[in-house]
């Protein structure tokens, strides 16, 4: 006989792996299915999905290997501390980076074994509902139908790749490839001056390689507030990040000797770049092939996700679900975490919400930059009366002792209520920061409330003070 679920989620990424323990804490016999071994040596399927395998855990292992390493090189100085000379071993940084991924992966694991949920190792697709629920086909090492009550569709997203480039993750490489590189290319090509390619491209310009950028849309960081966006972009070229805004790209060729990408910049000239290896992140796109929907009934939108309700993540298909990047809203591993849980408890007869207005965003480049809530952009397209408030790291004490001045945070609030409509960091820790702001907007606090909190001295932390109290011109350290 198949085995039966109460739930059953597919997918085993930060939506799915959550939403899986979410679901056995309220008591449901639970499994979850995922497919892809990412490069596990014995070829068993991994848990943690993109975030883990090959988005924000491996990225941010590369991102700290790279800051050491700049630290000592380039920084050290500033701080009386001789060094005759760094260099970085590649295959150690990556396998440090590998070690992390393996750890975390196997921790999973056996949080799986403690909420008893039922891992089941293969590619799940839909066969159609019958009388004991929703009909799903296992195929992988695990080969069998399951049938499941309820389904949460967890499958996340892959990289976006250009029509007629081939990406080989060797030279060509998309998030995959690029987290592997086995030694610091002498000339490295993003295409893609998103939060991606940003990131990885900091990681290997902080080791040394020659970065040139090449974004096909005008603006820079678009969604980040208009004056964090120029902030980032001075900042980063200072740094030695070649960044061309608005080509078009052409034909890429790779061969033995390295990449060459045509295209035409901002101008309309002809231009070349050639280089030793190549990332392409432009973009990702949502993972529901071979998913059998249309045999319950369900079609994906003209941009390939999973429609579903606002509030509770329902499919229009009873007791199936759909979390994480594989329906709308950011792609954002904590966005994908939190819709899990939803998900789970609405299972349960729960009555769960998020807002997504206080969902906060981060990009890990140094500095780093994160936000919460409106731009100001977007405050003035709605019309909406607003004050602003900001302050530098530069006249922040703990800031010049780190040597990580650079930046700034801004508080918008509401010209009438005083409440905090948005908030914008660029600058050291902005990661950590931006919680403050996460929690205030959830309390629906005023800009008076984080001016009057009482912020421990010295810490980076008091710039968001400050910059709340800049919002009515009463900074005090300014
Ligand atoms: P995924 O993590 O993509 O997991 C989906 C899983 O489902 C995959 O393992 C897939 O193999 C499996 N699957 C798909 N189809 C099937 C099927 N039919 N049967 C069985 N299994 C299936 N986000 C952040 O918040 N912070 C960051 O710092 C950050 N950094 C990133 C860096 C990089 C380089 C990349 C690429 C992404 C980054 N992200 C970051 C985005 C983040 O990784 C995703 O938003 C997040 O992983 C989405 O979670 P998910 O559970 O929806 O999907």
């Amino acid at each position: 006989m198949s085995q039966a679920f109460d739930v059953l989620v597919i997918g085993g990424g930060p939506g799915g792996y959550i939403a899986a323990i979410r679901a056995a804490q309220l008591g449901f016999k639970v499994a979850c299915a995922e497919s892809n071994a990412y490069d596990d040596p014995k070829g068993e399927p991994r848990l943690g999905g993109t975030c883990l395998n090959v988005g924000c855990i491996p990225s941010k292992a590369l991102l700290a290997s790279s800051e050491e390493f700049e630290k000592i090189g380039h920084h050290a100085a500033d701080h009386g501390i001789k060094v005759s000379s760094v260099s970085i071993d590649s295959k150690k940084m990556v396998s440090r980076k590998d070690d992390i991924v393996t750890k975390m992966t196997g921790g999973i694991q056996y949080l799986f074994r403690k909420n008893k949920i039922t891992l089941l190792k293969g590619h799940a697709s839909f066969e159609g509902k019958g009388a004991d629920g929703y009909q799903v086909k296992i195929d992988g090492k695990d080969k069998e139908t399951v049938s499941a009550k309820n389904v949460i569709i967890a499958t996340g997203s892959k990289a976006r790749h250009l029509p007629g480039l081939s990406v080989d993750n060797v030279l060509i490489c998309d998030n995959e490839g690029a987290l592997k590189f086995d030694s610091v290319p002498k000339k490295l090509g993003v295409i893609g001056a998103g939060v991606i390619g940003l990131e990885l491209g900091s990681v290997w310009r902080r080791l040394g390689s020659e970065v040139t950028v090449l974004e096909a849309l005008p603006s820079f960081l678009a969604a980040c507030d208009v004056s964090i966006a120029k902030e980032a972009q001075k900042l980063f070229v200072k740094q030695g990040l070649n960044i061309n805004m608005g080509v078009k790209i052409g034909d890429v060729k790779a061969d033995k000797k390295g990449v060459v990408v045509n295209y035409t910049d901002s101008a309309g000239k002809a231009a070349k770049l050639e280089c030793d290896r190549l990332i392409v992140s432009v973009g990702r796109v949502p993972n529901t092939d071979k998913l059998g929907l249309d045999k319950i009934g369900l079609k994906v939108d003209e941009r390939g996700f999973i429609p579903i309700d606002d509030h509770t993540c329902a499919t229009s298909a009873p007791g199936v679900y759909a979390v994480g990047d594989v329906v709308r809203g950011p792609m954002l591993a904590h966005k994908a975490e939190d819709e899990g849980v939803l998900a789970a408890e609405v299972i349960a007869g729960q009555k769960p919400h998020i807002d997504y207005n206080c969902i906060p965003w981060v990009i890990y480049t140094d500095p780093e930059i994160a936000w919460v809530g409106k731009t100001e952009q977007a405050l003035k397209e709605a019309g909406v009366a607003y004050k602003a408030g900001q302050f530098p790291f530069a006249a922040n004490g703990r800031a010049l002792g780190m040597g990580r001045a650079d930046g700034f945070i801004k508080v918008l609030a509401d010209a009438k209520t005083d409440e905090i409509l948005g908030v914008h960091i660029i600058g050291p820790n902005a990661s950590d920061l931006i919680a403050e702001a996460a929690v205030a907007m959830e309390f629906k606090a005023a800009a008076e409330d984080i001016a009057r909190i009482c912020h421990p001295h010295p810490s980076l932390s008091e710039v968001m003070r400050e910059a709340a109290l800049a919002t009515d011109q009463r900074a005090l350290n300014m």
